[in-house]
């Protein structure tokens, strides 16, 4: 496959290539499996609709390798796709690696109103593994969880920051589960990487 030129950071929906305006505005209503409140070019997941070679093409690029969601993701674009009539191919392009860098302000804010810390902007790291090698399992080297402390995360209840983890992996391997230590409710923190 060829290497795309793709954007890398948020895609504001006011920044999208405008001869494909159309198609970017029918996929908003596409979102992220896991989190039902976040469309995927909010995600950064969309990275580009274009004219290819054989036709209209739509990018994705997964969170991380091995996200059991991604099927799920394409079966969703291109179901979106044919009910408005819509041809276009659905490439998933693993080069350069989703960040969270690549989530837009407003997935953060969904993100937090749907009950999930958000990852602070501008904080990627190695926190998760983004191999492009399909794995199932994302590995851990032991030294870093030696060296771990988790990072002060604000309650996307109450907005305390008296919270504390519980769990280095919460309902996916991307997340940390905290509880609040003043609301007492326990919620998700998605890592940044
Ligand atoms: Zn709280």
């Amino acid at each position: 496959m060829q290497t795309l030129n793709l954007p890398s950071g948020p895609i504001e929906a006011d920044q999208v290539d405008q001869p494909h305006h159309a198609v970017w505005a029918l996929l908003e209503s596409v979102t992220d499996p896991e989190i039902p409140v976040v469309s995927l070019r909010e995600m950064g997941i969309l990275r580009a609709v274009r004219e290819g070679s054989s036709g209209l093409e739509v990018v994705i690029t997964p969170t991380y390798s091995g996200c059991p969601a991604m099927g799920q993701m394409e079966d969703d674009v291109k179901a979106a796709l044919a009910k408005a009539g819509v041809e276009a191919r659905v490439l998933t392009q693993l080069a350069p690696a989703w960040s969270t860098d690549w989530m837009t302000p407003d997935a953060r804010s969904k993100l937090r109103a749907y009950g999930i810390a958000p990852p602070p902007e501008g904080s990627a790291s190695s926190a998760c593994a983004h191999s492009t090698e399909p794995i199932n399992v994302v590995q851990f080297a032991p030294q870093k969880i030696a060296r771990y402390t988790a990072p002060t995360v604000a309650c996307p209840q109450c907005g305390s920051e008296n919270t504390t983890e519980t769990s280095h992996f919460g309902s996916t391997a991307c997340k940390a589960l905290y509880k609040c230590l003043d609301c007492l409710e326990p919620f998700d923190y998605f890592k940044p990487y």
